[in-house]
Parts: structure tokens; C-alpha cells; sequence
């Protein structure tokens, strides 16, 4: 699989989201996303379910955020 490019000064956009659940916060980077989307048929700004690593209840997408790299 090729990895797509990225130029150095180009920030990750990461993605915060919620358990309705158990209230824990996770914060998933924009490639994990991307992967958990391929192969589903998810509609244009449609996200793909996250599970809670707590309790295992579906996470609510929050916001979207940029991470400066290290
Ligand atoms: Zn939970």
C-alpha cells in the first residue's frame, strides 16, 4: 500500500470524539479515520463508527483539530 504524501510543515488533522456512554474523550488521528472509512460506503462528511476502548459503545464525533507534529 502506498502511503500518501505528505509535505513536512503540513499539520495532521486529528479528530476528537466522544463516549455517550462512559464519557471518555479520544482523540484519533486523520489517517485512522481514513482507514476505518475505506471500504465502507460512508456518504461525503459522513464518519465511520469509532468503539469506546473503555466500554465499547460507539464514540460521538466531536470536532475536527489540527496537531502540530513533533
Ligand atoms: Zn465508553
Amino acid at each position: 500500500m502506498e502511503l500518501p504524501f505528505h509535505s513536512p510543515e503540513e499539520r495532521e488533522e486529528w479528530y476528537k470524539f466522544e463516549c455517550p456512554k462512559c464519557g471518555k474523550k479520544d482523540e484519533v488521528p486523520g489517517f485512522v479515520i481514513d482507514e476505518f472509512a475505506m471500504g465502507k460506503d460512508l456518504k461525503e462528511g459522513e464518519m465511520p463508527g469509532v468503539a469506546c476502548p473503555e466500554c465499547n459503545a460507539e464514540m460521538k464525533f466531536r470536532y475536527t483539530f489540527k496537531k502540530e507534529p513533533y
